[in-house]
């Protein structure tokens, strides 16, 4: 079963991989003949920002853990693990069903964050969706922070720390059982509670994949922020945008910043918080 799981999940890697290799060369990054911002002008960067908001109607945002970091929330990835093992063996499928005990001491003091704030980012988000302006959030965070800023539309790719369901009868547990369980979180029935969370060597749900891919393909303006596009799957899908602007808000150089009209090297709850100012 696990290796049919793994089989499947190597598959859709390689057919996205695949169709990185035949959309992103050489006549894709042409196709946007980038206009890109040259660093250290950031008043007229931002000035340039905001502008495109004013002339956007269907915007999505593709977000990754540069975002809740400014909320407090660590990139599990850079924390350490425990009993010798990575975070991304520690939060794996199989260490799970292995060593399930272990997986939830990990995962409860490194992956949820009951205190943790929206900050601005997340704030303008739903601030842009209230105007109407917002097709859809995409996040690889799993922290629900934007549900708590007040967006509704939000395609979470890897899950939410805030659903969880017994393996058993599928009953709903909130992140409140999951903290309070000293070991491993029971159901009333007694079978084992498992976070609504993507686990590694666990494949996505296609269903919210194939949204954000429609939401990508639909847009007209596409922000990517705090996600350094490395790593599947947000490398592809941005790929699927064809439309008019593309703005990448994040502190590090991105492969994709050649192909963006608009690149801003700063925090990001600092950039999406100008949006905010027209607010007051
Ligand atoms: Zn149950």
């Amino acid at each position: 079963m696990k290796q049919r799981e793994e089989n499947v999940n190597i598959k859709e890697k390689n057919r996205v991989f695949l169709l990185f290799i035949l959309y992103n060369p050489l006549g894709f990054m042409l196709q946007y003949n980038a206009k890109i911002s040259v660093l250290g002008g950031e008043k007229g960067m931002i000035n340039r920002f905001l502008e495109i908001i004013e002339d956007s109607s269907r915007i999505v945002f593709f977000g990754g853990a540069g975002v809740s970091t400014e909320s407090g929330i660590p990139d599990f990835r850079g924390e350490g693990g425990l009993y010798g093992l990575v975070p991304e063996q520690m939060i794996s499928h199989s260490y799970f069903v292995s060593h399930p005990d272990r997986f939830y001491e990990f995962y409860r003091t490194k992956m949820i964050y009951p205190e943790a704030r929206p900050n601005n980012a997340h704030k303008a988000l739903a601030y842009l969706e209230e105007k109407g302006k917002m097709l859809s959030v995409i996040t690889q965070n799993i922290d629900g922070l934007h549900q708590q800023a007040g967006s509704k539309t939000v395609r979470e790719l890897h899950g939410s720390v805030h659903r969880n369901y017994c393996m058993r009868c599928g009953k709903f547990y909130d992140v409140t059982h999951i903290l309070n369980s000293d070991t491993v979180p029971v159901c009333e029935c007694g079978g084992t509670v498992k976070p609504d969370v993507v686990l590694y060597e666990e494949p996505l749900d296609s269903s919210i994949l194939n949204a954000a891919i429609r939401d990508i393909s639909e847009c007209d303006t596409l922000i990517v922020g705090g996600t350094s596009l490395a790593v599947y799957p947000a490398a592809g899908l941005i790929n699927y945008f064809c439309g008019k602007y593309l703005v990448l808000i994040n502190k590090s150089p991105t492969p994709a910043d050649r192909m963006a009209d608009l690149v801003i090297r700063e925090n990001i709850g600092e950039v999406m918080g100008k949006i905010l100012q027209e607010k007051k």
